[in-house]
């Protein structure tokens, strides 16, 4: 039997009937964006986050642009973010014109080290990008008082959300903790679209109505341009349709990911590898069941013997983004502990529809790997 890493068809096919009935009620009501579906949905994620506003965007990366362009990034800027995450991050950035600079990780959490950011800001500093990782929370409350402290309050926390959907820190929904919170729904991400998707968060009435603006042409209504760098980036009255019927299941996925992330620390406990510890007072929504091992050759020979044994695996991420030739003129001091990570990071099947017997088939190919 194949182990699948994650079997998006089986999970979507879970919830057939609604997916029919949402895109049928889009499909009949002839009106294809920004209507009806798109605010329905902004509203409903709203309430479950217990935030501010909800603007629907056409996917992750345009979520962090549309935040990035409102906290005001472009040419001549700055954006402080971290080299081990999925490139659209600092694609983003780039996008506005801005120059990325990467700061290091904490080797406990695999997180943006905040007390390392103080050191990385220059004048030019527009905003920093939170990357919530795997589904744990980078500490963006510690990230904060390092702005206060440092007399940076004006600098933009972005919280890029792609991957934590649902997660919690101190009690606050991630992505409202920050200035911004950019969400994705690529169809594996925790609520995926059938297609591109997205969505920022903002604290304030004042950034919802200017991100609102930004994503259509900069217009502040119909016919009036207002807003400079304006895109088109919305959330299609089908899309949306469909991740409103997908919410009410958030909880119920990350749940089931949390059971399998439990086993797979249980079962696995006694082998010479780590895995990411949860940010104090965090409430992670597990994405990804990352692995950290010996070492470079270990990673690529586990990474063999599970895959004849029929395991699917992945690596988030093999190169980081500062090594990426897009991202050369990126400014960084040595980031040593990204570097390690990413020679000897696994990324074991995880998903909201991965089976027992599924599980305990890789735990199995894990442990014999060990045994030799
Ligand atoms: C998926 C992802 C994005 C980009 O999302 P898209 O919807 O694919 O544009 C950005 N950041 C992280 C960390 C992601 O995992």
């Amino acid at each position: 039997m194949n182990v699948p890493f994650f079997d998006i068809g089986r999970l979507n096919r879970t919830i057939a009937p609604q997916i029919h009935a949402a895109a049928t009620r889009a499909l009949e009501s002839g009106w294809y964006i920004l209507g009806k579906e798109c605010s329905t949905f902004e509203q409903a994620m709203t309430t479950q986050l217990s935030g501010t506003a909800v603007i629907g965007c056409n996917s992750g990366t345009d979520a962090l642009v549309l935040s990035l362009l409102a906290a005001g990034a472009g040419h001549g800027d700055e954006v402080i973010t971290v080299a081990n995450t999925a490139i659209p991050t600092v694609t983003a950035i780039c996008a506005t014109g801005a120059t990325p600079v990467f700061v290091d990780i904490d080797p406990a959490t695999w997180l943006l080290d905040c007390s390392q950011v103080a050191a990385a800001l220059t004048p030019r500093t527009k905003a920093v990008i939170a990357v919530h990782l795997y589904g744990n929370i980078a500490d963006v409350n510690a990230l904060a008082r390092e702005l206060q402290k440092a007399g940076r309050a004006d600098v933009a926390i972005i919280e890029d959300v792609a991957q934590a959907q649902g997660a919690a820190l101190c009690g606050k929904s991630a992505g409202t903790i920050g200035r911004f919170g950019a969400y994705s729904f690529y169809p594996s991400k925790n609520i995926g679209a059938l297609g591109d998707g997205g969505a920022v968060h903002c604290n304030t009435d004042t950034d919802a109505a200017t991100v609102k603006e930004l994503r259509n042409y900069g217009q502040k209504d119909r016919y009036h341009a207002e807003t400079l760098h304006g895109i088109n980036s919305r959330l299609d009255e089908i899309q949306a349709a469909i991740l409103t019927e997908k919410l009410p299941f958030l909880e119920i996925w990350n749940k089931r990911k949390t059971e399998l992330m439990d086993v797979y620390r249980r079962e696995l406990s006694d082998l010479p590898f780590t895995f990411q510890n949860a940010t104090s007072g965090c409430t992670p929504a597990w994405h990804l069941c990352v692995i950290a091992v010996a070492d470079c050759q270990q990673r690529n020979q586990l990474q063999e013997h599970l895959t004849q044994a029929g395991v699917q695996t992945l690596i988030h991420y093999p190169i980081p983004c500062h090594r990426q030739a897009a991202f050369a003129t990126a400014r960084h001091s040595g980031l040593p502990v990204t570097e390690s990570m990413a020679e000897r990071i696994l990324s074991l099947p995880l998903s909201p529809v991965l089976t027992d017997d599924e599980q305990q088939q890789v735990i199995s190919a894990v442990r014999a790997f060990y045994k030799n």
